[in-house]
C-alpha cells in the first residue's frame, strides 16, 4: 500500500511537470504569427534560383582558384562580394567602403597568410542594437597539384543564399519594409583551415555578442545526399533547439507557412557520430551562447573533391531552402520581442 502511495503521488508530479512543459511549448508556439503574410512573400520571391545560380557560378569559377584562405584566388572573391554589396547599395558596418574585418597572418597557424571576413549591414528601424547575423563561409580547399577545387556547393550555395537574402532585405527596406533588427551578413574566411573566420570574430566582434540575438549559417545547401535521393525536398536543421526552445519552433513555423520542405533532424541529435553541430562557424556563435541554426544537405560523393562543381547544384532547391532561411530570418528580425536563448 504504501509502496503505491508513493508510485501514484510520484506519478502525479510527473504528470503536473508534463502539462506545465506543454503548456510552455504551446504558448511558444502560439506566440509565433507571421504579420502580412502576402508582402513577406513578395520579398522571399525576388530570391530566384536564376540569380543564385549566376552567383554560384561567378563565385566558385576557376578565376578564384579555389578559394583557399590568403590566397589571391580568396581576395578575388572577396572582392567580389565587396563590389556585390556596393552594388547593390547595401553599406558596411565598418564605414564607406570598408568591407573587409582583416584579420593578420599571426592570427592563423599552418602558414597562411592575412586573410578577410567580408561584411554588409542593414540597419534596424526599432531595435537597431539587436543584431542577427547571416554567415556562409567564403573559403574552400584551393588548388591542389594543379587541380581546381571549385567548392560550389561548399560554399557557393550558401555564399550565393547570404547574397540573395541581403538583396531581398534591401528592396523590402527601401519599399518601407526595413527590419526592425539590424542584420549583419557575413562571409567568414578560414573555416576549411579550421573555422578561424568565425572565431575571429566572436573574440572581436563588431556589435556585442550580447546583443546578437541568434546566428543562421549556411554551409552547404544546394546538393541532395543520398539518404534522400528519392525525396529531395529537405534540409538539415542543426542546433535550432538546443539554446532557445523558441528558435526551433519560429524555424518550424516558417517552414510550415512558406517553404514545405522536410526538416530533418537526424543530425542534431546529441549521439550523432558525425557531429556536425561542432564542425562548421555557428559552433563559435553557439560557444558565446548565441543561438543556432546551422542549415545543411549532407555530404555527397562530391564533398570535398574537384567535382564539386556549379553545373551540379540544384538550382530550384537552393531557391526553397533560401527561402527558408529568408523567411526564418524576417521573423526574427521583426518580431515583437528578441527571442529567448532559455536554455543557455
Ligand atoms: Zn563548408
Amino acid at each position: 500500500m504504501k509502496v503505491l502511495i508513493f508510485v501514484s503521488a510520484l506519478s502525479l508530479v510527473g504528470s503536473c511537470a508534463t502539462k506545465r512543459y506543454t503548456e510552455k511549448i504551446q504558448d511558444i508556439k502560439d506566440n509565433i504569427k507571421f504579420e502580412d503574410v502576402n508582402q513577406i512573400n513578395n520579398f522571399a520571391n525576388t530570391i530566384t534560383a536564376d540569380e543564385l545560380s549566376k552567383n554560384v557560378y561567378a563565385f566558385s569559377s576557376d578565376e578564384n582558384q579555389g578559394r583557399k584562405t590568403g590566397t589571391l584566388g580568396h581576395h578575388n572573391a572577396s572582392s567580389f562580394l565587396k563590389k556585390y554589396y556596393i552594388k547593390e547599395g547595401i553599406s558596411s558596418p565598418l564605414g564607406t567602403d570598408n568591407y573587409y574585418q582583416n584579420i593578420p597572418e599571426s592570427f592563423f597557424t599552418n602558414e597562411i597568410k592575412n586573410s578577410q571576413n567580408v561584411v554588409a549591414f542593414i540597419k534596424g528601424s526599432e531595435f537597431p542594437n539587436e543584431i542577427l547575423i547571416i554567415s556562409a563561409h567564403s573559403d574552400h580547399l584551393g588548388t591542389i597539384d594543379n587541380i581546381i577545387y571549385n567548392g560550389a556547393d561548399d560554399n557557393g550555395s550558401g555564399t550565393a543564399a547570404v547574397m540573395e537574402m541581403a538583396q531581398a532585405f534591401k528592396i523590402a527596406e527601401q519599399k518601407g519594409f526595413g527590419p526592425k533588427r539590424s542584420i549583419l551578413f557575413l562571409h567568414l574566411t578560414g573555416e576549411e583551415e579550421g573555422l578561424y573566420g568565425s572565431r575571429y570574430y566572436t573574440e572581436h566582434p563588431i556589435f556585442s555578442i550580447e546583443n546578437t540575438i541568434a546566428n543562421l549559417n549556411i554551409d552547404m545547401i544546394g546538393r541532395v545526399d543520398k539518404l534522400h535521393e528519392n525525396n529531395p525536398n529537405y534540409i538539415y536543421i542543426i542546433g535550432a533547439d538546443r539554446l532557445s526552445t523558441e528558435l526551433h519552433y519560429i524555424s518550424e513555423a516558417a517552414n510550415k507557412q512558406f517553404t514545405n520542405l522536410v526538416l530533418d533532424y537526424k543530425l542534431n541529435s546529441e549521439s550523432d557520430p558525425n557531429r556536425y553541430y561542432f564542425r562548421s562557424d555557428h559552433y563559435n556563435f553557439a560557444l558565446k551562447g548565441v543561438p543556432v541554426i546551422f542549415y545543411f544537405n549532407g555530404e555527397h560523393a562530391d564533398y570535398h573533391q574537384p567535382t564539386d562543381t556549379a553545373d551540379k547544384i540544384n538550382y530550384p532547391l537552393l531557391e526553397k531552402r533560401t527561402k527558408l532561411i529568408f523567411t526564418t530570418a524576417w521573423y526574427l528580425v521583426n518580431s515583437p520581442k528578441r527571442i529567448i536563448a532559455d536554455k543557455r
